[in-house]
Parts: C-alpha cells; sequence; structure tokens
C-alpha cells in the first residue's frame, strides 16, 4: 500500500453566537470564536479539526494566533509527510513550535478525522478503545444570581436534563464569591451538588478560610482556586483534606501533570485536549494520574460538536474519569458547524460511533459564521 500524505491543511476563523451572554473571571463573552482545520490527505480524505479557547487571557493564546501559527509555521513542516506517523509528527510540531498548544491541538484534531475516516473507524480506536460509550456533563450556571442559578439547577434536575454542575467564581471578590457557592450548594442541598471553579483569581488564605465550610455544604471540588503557578499553594488545599482540588490552568503538559502528582498538589485534573496539545497527549496525562491515584474530569474550552466530539473520544477511552465532564460546548453555543450534533441526552453526552470524529461538517454553516473582514486581534 502507498504511503498517504498530507496535501493541503487550510483554516478559516468562525465566530458562532452563544445563547445567553457569559460571565468568565475576567470577561463576559457574546459570541465563540473558532479556527477551523481542514487537513486533506493524498487519498482524497479531507479531515476536520477546531481550535478554540475560552479567552485569549485563558492560557495567552487567541484563534488568531492558532492560525497564524498554522498556516505559517505548522503547515510547512507537515506537507508532504506520511499521515500515519502520528506520533513523529507531533514531536517534529513539538521541537519546531515551541507551545502554541492548543493551534498544535487543532491540527491533530483534523489529522486524527482523517485518518479514522481512511481507516473506516471511529477515532476512539486509533486512542485505543474506549472505556465507555457515554460520559456524565456538568452544567455551568452562570445565571448572575444565586437564586437564579438554583432555580435554573433544580429545573435541570427535574426535567433529567443534568444531574450536577459547577459554577464560575472571580468576578465579585473571593468572599461573596465564597458565600454565593455555599448559597448554591445548601439551595441544592438533597437534590444535587456544584463544583466551584474560580480560574486562578483567588489566594491561599481566603482558599484555606473557606475549606470547612465548603466541605459541610458538600461542594464536590474546587477547581483551580490559586494562579496556576502556585504549585505548592494547591499541595497545601490538598493536604487539608476536605473538598478534593482540581488543577486546570496548573496543568497542561505531561510534565505539568507528573510535577502536579509528585507534589501532591491536586486530586483530580481537569483534562483538556486543546491546553494540551491534543488526544494523544490527554490520553498520555490521564495514565500519569492513574498510576499516581489522580482522579480525572473530562474539561472543556468550549468547543463546538467538532472539538467536543474530539474531547469524547479521548476522555471515553481513559480508566479513571471519574468526575464526569462539563463537554456542554455545543448545548451552550446557540448554533454548530456540523449537520450532526453531538447528543446530549439524561445528564450524558455519547461517543459518535461513525468513522473519524464522527460529525459532518455543515458548509452552510461555515459560510454563515466565517469571519467576514479582518478586525483587529482583540475585536470579535
Ligand atoms: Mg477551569
Amino acid at each position: 500500500m502507498s504511503a498517504i500524505k498530507i496535501k493541503r491543511i487550510t483554516t478559516e476563523l468562525l465566530d458562532i453566537p452563544i445563547k445567553r451572554p457569559h460571565q468568565f473571571s475576567t470577561e463576559k463573552v457574546a459570541t465563540k470564536s473558532f479556527v477551523l482545520t481542514r487537513m486533506e490527505l493524498s487519498n482524497g480524505v479531507v479531515g476536520i479539526g477546531e481550535g478554540t479557547t475560552p479567552g485569549i487571557w485563558w492560557n495567552g493564546e487567541s484563534v488568531e494566533t492558532m492560525k497564524l501559527v498554522i498556516d505559517q509555521y505548522a503547515v510547512p513542516l507537515l506537507l508532504d509527510e506520511e499521515a500515519d506517523y502520528i506520533e513523529r509528527l507531533l514531536q517534529k510540531l513539538n521541537r519546531q513550535i515551541r507551545g502554541n498548544a492548543f493551534a498544535k491541538a487543532a491540527v491533530e484534531m483534523a489529522l486524527f478525522d482523517a485518518l479514522g475516516k481512511t481507516y473506516g473507524v471511529p477515532v476512539h480506536q486509533l486512542l485505543g478503545g474506549l472505556q465507555q460509550d457515554r460520559i456524565q456533563v456538568r452544567w455551568a450556571l452562570a445565571s448572575g444570581t444565586p437564586e437564579g442559578d438554583i432555580e435554573e439547577a433544580k429545573s435541570y434536575v427535574h426535567s433529567g436534563t443534568y444531574t450536577n454542575f459547577k459554577t464560575k467564581s472571580g468576578h465579585d471578590s473571593p468572599g461573596e464569591d465564597a458565600l454565593r457557592n455555599i448559597r448554591i450548594a445548601e439551595g441544592l442541598n438533597g437534590l444535587s451538588t456544584i463544583g466551584i471553579d474560580p480560574n486562578g483569581s483567588w489566594d491561599r488564605i481566603t482558599s484555606m478560610k473557606w475549606m470547612d465550610a465548603f466541605f459541610e455544604a458538600g461542594i464536590d471540588f474546587l477547581e483551580q482556586p490559586l494562579p496556576p503557578e502556585d504549585i505548592e499553594g494547591l499541595a497545601c488545599l490538598s493536604s487539608m483534606k476536605k473538598v478534593p482540588i482540581m488543577a486546570d490552568e496548573s496543568l497542561a503538559s505531561v510534565q505539568d501533570a507528573l510535577r502536579l502528582a509528585k507534589e501532591k498538589a491536586a486530586d483530580i485534573f481537569s483534562l483538556k485536549i486543546h491546553k494540551s496539545g491534543g488526544m494523544k497527549n490527554t490520553v498520555k496525562i490521564a495514565g500519569i494520574a492513574e498510576s499516581a491515584g489522580i482522579a480525572c474530569f473530562g474539561g472543556t474550552s468550549l468547543e463546538s460538536s467538532i472539538g467536543t466530539a474530539a474531547c469524547v473520544h479521548a476522555y471515553a477511552s481513559i480508566p479513571n474519569l471519574n468526575y464526569g465532564s462539563e463537554l456542554f460546548g455545543p448545548a451552550w453555543l446557540a448554533d454548530d458547524l456540523v449537520k450532526n450534533p453531538l447528543t446530549i441526552k439524561d445528564g450524558f453526552i455519547f461517543v459518535p460511533e461513525d468513522p473519524g470524529l464522527g460529525v459532518e461538517l455543515d458548509e452552510k454553516k461555515v459560510e454563515e459564521y466565517k469571519r467576514k473582514e479582518v478586525k483587529g486581534a482583540l475585536s470579535r
């Protein structure tokens, strides 16, 4: 059989509206931006991938930087290379392009999609096969008030849509945030539970002060309360043995995973395929967690059905995904880029079974949401 080579890679920027403005710790957003990546192989198969990020505040990358890095630097390294040599190609990218994990993940995604379609198998088969065929999804509450969040959560639980939740913190003062979360947790007592994510905006003293109250309120986990660099602080909080500590922004590379494990700085790893540079690295990180007795949570960069499919294939193939996921991206966006969006039902997202990522690009949607003019890097 002749070698299948990478023939063409293209990128385009898209902006998709979201159902309701979303308050992160640093900004409020009304649309979500994506870089759509298409990779054509010499056998005529085209794979798709997407790059996206919660915002440039998250780790320094944006869809605009991803597009530039892919177009100017990744494409010349990959063209005419044999597509089957996935790991070798990723190593080549890593040697020649430092950082830029989100951009690399978008390329890897298109490569896996193209290879899955070539061999007629879903991507999870290329990652080692399934541990489960569905993953629990935790919905993010962000109505703006504790009462609104409690009502929203109750209605989801009663309708069976979602059974547990996560809140975003960091917009208010840490003390106000803590009280708001305790109020929500108590309002849902006996019905459901929440995890808290301040996106690294608290400090050690604030976090320590509230650990007992969080434990009493039955909070499921405290995700990245401290800045990404404060590994020692995370280890202090974890050693308190109150609410499990989840690492998100502190965890990107496999080396980060090993350091967190060695320093006992996390009880749970929030996996994200974009921050780690793709599905393969994510599976490697889950392996480190497994060996260290650390649980995993399926994190999201708020992908459309394309990126969410990649997350599902990776997360469903690892054995220690003990805290479910937050893969609600397709339900959070007001529209999608594929003809067959992923199914979220009864609180679970289902693994696609068609070849590749298992989603089919909708060209009409691509045309509709394509960024029409070149704007400044910070405008949307
Ligand atoms: Mg997070």
